[in-house]
């Protein structure tokens, strides 16, 4: 069975968009509206997880925070991480990679670029 990925964003379309390109792909995929739930979810179903695709700018708890709390658990270190960022936010790009991020990708994206980013970190089984 191939791993889920968890894609975390506070905006309800971004999240809508990112499932039906991955779905069309055949993947499974669990949302959080920001970093706390992403926490809570990963705490629960790490196993499950093979990717994680995360928003910037969210309340509550943003991707820089996650990034730095998923990079420090010994259970979680190994899922890649992708930071998605905006335009404007450019300067979160070399903070993620340095906090350990696998990739970037630049919202909007187009499902051809979001597949392209991430082909990568997909296990197939
Ligand atoms: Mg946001």
């Amino acid at each position: 069975m191939p791993g889920k990925i968890l894609i975390v964003d506070d905006s309800l379309l971004i999240r809508k968009v990112t499932t039906q390109i991955y779905s069309k792909q055949g993947y499974v995929t669990v949302e959080a509206t920001d970093g706390r739930e992403a926490l809570k979810i990963l705490d629960e179903s790490f196993k499950d997880i093979m990717l994680i695709i995360t928003d910037w700018n969210m309340p509550n708890m943003n991707g820089y925070e996650l990034l730095v709390q998923i990079k420090k658990n010994k259970k979680l270190c190994h899922i890649p991480i992708i930071v998605a960022t905006t335009e404007t936010e450019k300067g979160s790009i070399n903070k993620a990679l340095k906090a350990g991020a696998a990739d970037y990708i630049i919202k909007p994206f187009s499902a051809h670029e979001l597949l392209k980013t991430t082909a990568n970190y997909i296990i197939t089984q």
